[in-house]
């Protein structure tokens, strides 16, 4: 291990400092360097420049985040009158120390050309407020007094770079919707006149401020209408690829404002924003419902392509439209609404939101209208090759990435098997049992396997009320859902002459009436969503093979599948499809066989309970072990487009038993 020069450990943590606070830099904007001097390979003394690497983000800054460039190579490059962007990459790829470092940021040369050790370029929602309207020059000097220069707007890169190394002599410089560099000899100095520039700014907007126009009273909607407009809009937002929507009330204030769409047509705060939540967002009316708001993505999406239409003739061969829809949907009332692969990608998309929203409703209540770069520069950053490199190079999404599945009974056995295989493969999960124990310890072996945190629901599901609520937690945490699997279930033993009516009551409640009630009401909020749907009814063996003894749980398996059936007939003109998996023999996990269950079914088959598996597998054609991992395989198929022409259908997962052959 070689020790960590001085100047990059300083680096380091200034960049943690700044990092975690958002109004400074978000997700991987803004970026900061240090120069010092390194011995390199050939044991010569030579001076560096480290810079945050691209996209790194800054809250958990280390090292390997900063790689170390030749400042001379850096340097001699300010010799070229002109660079592209990749004649830029590539000449400042070849500057690196380690060529297998992370790629240094496009901002590289902004910091090399600026002398100073320490440089703090930050995109802080304060100095963009100072410049997104049309005097911002003006309030710039006002703000920070004339010690700063201040730049137009110039996409970042060669040009930028090499025009703003004339300030050099001067406090520091402030880009136009861009954000503030300032520098120092000192890592702590350098910090702090970062912080200064900022409350000055702060201060400034604060002296000038008026109370915005006026509000609009109604009060939000209530559960049930934010329910039924989350579902429209995650079927209307879900056509191409699925989705997942988040809730944020951070810009509920702003979302009150009379004046919500001259905010969100004030553009992003900092142009970098807008590559990750579009340049502008949708605003939905005030009383937003279903039919008044669809029209407000028709619009947008019309917007946007012809936004695209317009400027295409800017794009190099070979690109096309990105998804037109909307990232950000403003909800009068509420605050955003996100649409994202994931929850995670959700609230980092409201985090950005956010920040741009804000920034805008503090430029109009100080200036009483914002101003933002032109359509075809807006063009430029939202299609910068550089950044369409990057769309290119990403990993293919998951199988799942946006689907969002409901599974009862996930606390143990098949459930558990099924939340684990879903988990993996990119959804987003309500998980749902009796108690919570099981279900934390899905949830640890879920994110052992890097899958998304799912939400839980604890609760009887034989119980209306109960499973209401656990679809709208769906609704409620990502905007609705795509399928419900029906696992929950408990073994009913003894022979129809000692059967008690409780126990069989029991067996129907959580076998029976509960997948009539979670199909109910999985359904009617299914057709409000509009984008099909796919339920799967975990039954058994046993509704098409009966055994002595096991009565209470046969017929009421046997019912589930009637009850999927006639879910099938009835959901299909709504694309809802309906299928069930007869499983047999599974044991991993399973709570099933608890209670004595297993040893009355290893007397039934005279055997030993401790050689009941062996049994079952000896039994099956294939004599195989059937595991909850193989009914899980089979729910993935039956809940993915690869199964959108089956429903009404049964697949059995036993091995092979013949006298329970599907018919
Ligand atoms: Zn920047």
């Amino acid at each position: 291990m070689t020790t960590i020069p001085k100047a990059l450990e300083e680096l380091v943590t200034r960049s943690q400092f700044i990092g975690a606070d958002q109004t400074l830099v978000v997700f991987g904007g803004g970026n900061t360097s240090a120069k010092g001097e390194i011995t390199d390979h050939l044991g010569r003394k030579k001076t560096v420049l480290w810079v945050k690497g691209s996209g790194a983000d800054m809250t958990n800054a280390v090292a390997v985040d900063y790689p170390a460039l030749y400042l001379e190579e850096l340097l001699s490059l300010k010799q070229f009158e002109k660079l592209s962007d990749e004649e830029m990459t590539d000449l400042v790829g070849k500057a690196l120390v380690d060529p297998n470092s992370r790629r240094p940021s496009i901002e590289t040369l902004l910091h090399a050309f600026l002398p100073s050790k320490h440089i703090d370029h930050v995109h802080a929602d304060a100095i963009c407020a100072l410049t997104n309207h049309k005097g911002g020059k003006k309030a710039v000097a006002e703000a920070l007094g004339d010690g700063f220069a201040y730049v137009d707007w110039i996409r970042p890169g060669f040009e930028l770079s090499k025009f703003s190394s004339q300030f050099s002599d001067m406090e520091g410089i402030v880009l136009a919707h861009h954000g503030l560099i300032v520098w120092d000899e000192n890592s702590d100095v350098c910090k702090d006149k970062t912080m200064s520039a900022v409350n000055k700014a702060n201060k400034y907007l604060d002296s000038l401020a008026v109370k915005p126009a006026a509000k609009f009273d109604h009060a939000g909607p209530s559960d049930q209408e934010l329910n039924d407009l989350l579902l429209a809009l995650r079927g209307k937002l879900s056509h191409k690829h699925k989705r997942v929507l988040t809730i944020d009330n951070r810009l509920q204030e702003i979302s009150k404002r009379k004046d919500l769409p001259a905010i969100a047509e004030a553009g992003s705060s900092s142009a970098d924003h807008m590559l990750r939540i579009r340049p502008w967002s949708a605003v939905l009316p005030e009383k937003a419902d279903p039919t008044n708001s669809i029209p407000v993505i028709d619009k947008y999406v019309d917007r946007y392509t012809k936004y695209f239409e317009a400027n295409k003739s800017l794009l190099p061969q070979g690109y096309s439209m990105h998804d037109p829809d909307p990232r950000v949907v403003l909800l009068p009332g509420v605050g955003s609404i996100t649409t994202g692969s994931s929850k995670n990608e959700g609230k980092m998309l409201a985090d950005i939101a956010f920040h741009t929203h804000s920034v805008a409703g503090k430029v109009l209540d100080s200036f009483g209208s914002a101003d933002t770069i032109g359509d075809a520069e807006v063009f430029g950053f939202d299609y910068w090759p550089m950044e369409l490199y990057k769309l290119s190079s990403k990993p293919k999404p998951q199988k799942f990435a946006g689907h969002v599945f409901v599974v009862t009974g996930a606390g143990s056995g098949i459930g558990r098997g099924i939340a684990l295989e879903l988990a993996a493969q990119g959804a987003s999960l309500v998980l749902a049992d009796l108690g919570d124990e099981g279900l934390k310890e899905t949830e640890k072996l879920i994110a052992a396997s890097k899958g998304l945190k799912p939400e839980f629901v604890v609760g009887d599901q034989t119980k209306e009320s109960v499973v209401i609520e656990t679809l709208n937690s769906a609704i409620k945490n990502f905007g609705g859902f795509d399928g419900v699997v029906m696992s929950a279930g408990i073994g009913v033993s003894d022979s129809l002459e000692t059967l008690t009516l409780d126990k069989w009551n029991q067996g129907l409640a959580v076998n029976l009436s509960s997948s009539f009630l979670i199909t109910k009401h999985a359904m009617i909020n299914l057709r409000k969503q509009g984008i099909g749907g796919s339920l799967v009814y975990i039954a058994s063996k046993n509704a098409f093979s009966p055994g002595a003894g096991f009565g209470g749980y046969s017929v009421s398996k046997a019912g589930m599948l009637q009850l999927m059936r006639i879910a099938a007939i009835e959901g299909g003109s709504a694309q809802i499809r309906a299928n069930a998996i007869n499983p047999d023999a599974i044991f991993d996990n399973s709570k099933l066989w608890e209670g004595g269950i297993r040893e009355q079914r290893a007397a039934a088959h005279g055997v030993k309970p401790e050689e009941l598996e062996d049994f079952y597998a000896s039994r099956n054609m294939l004599k195989v072990h059937v595991t909850s991992k193989d009914v899980a395989l089979t729910t993935s198929y039956l809940l993915s487009d690869e199964s959108s022409r089956t429903t009404g259908s049964v697949i059995a997962v036993d091995g092979g038993v013949a006298a329970a052959f599907p018919r």
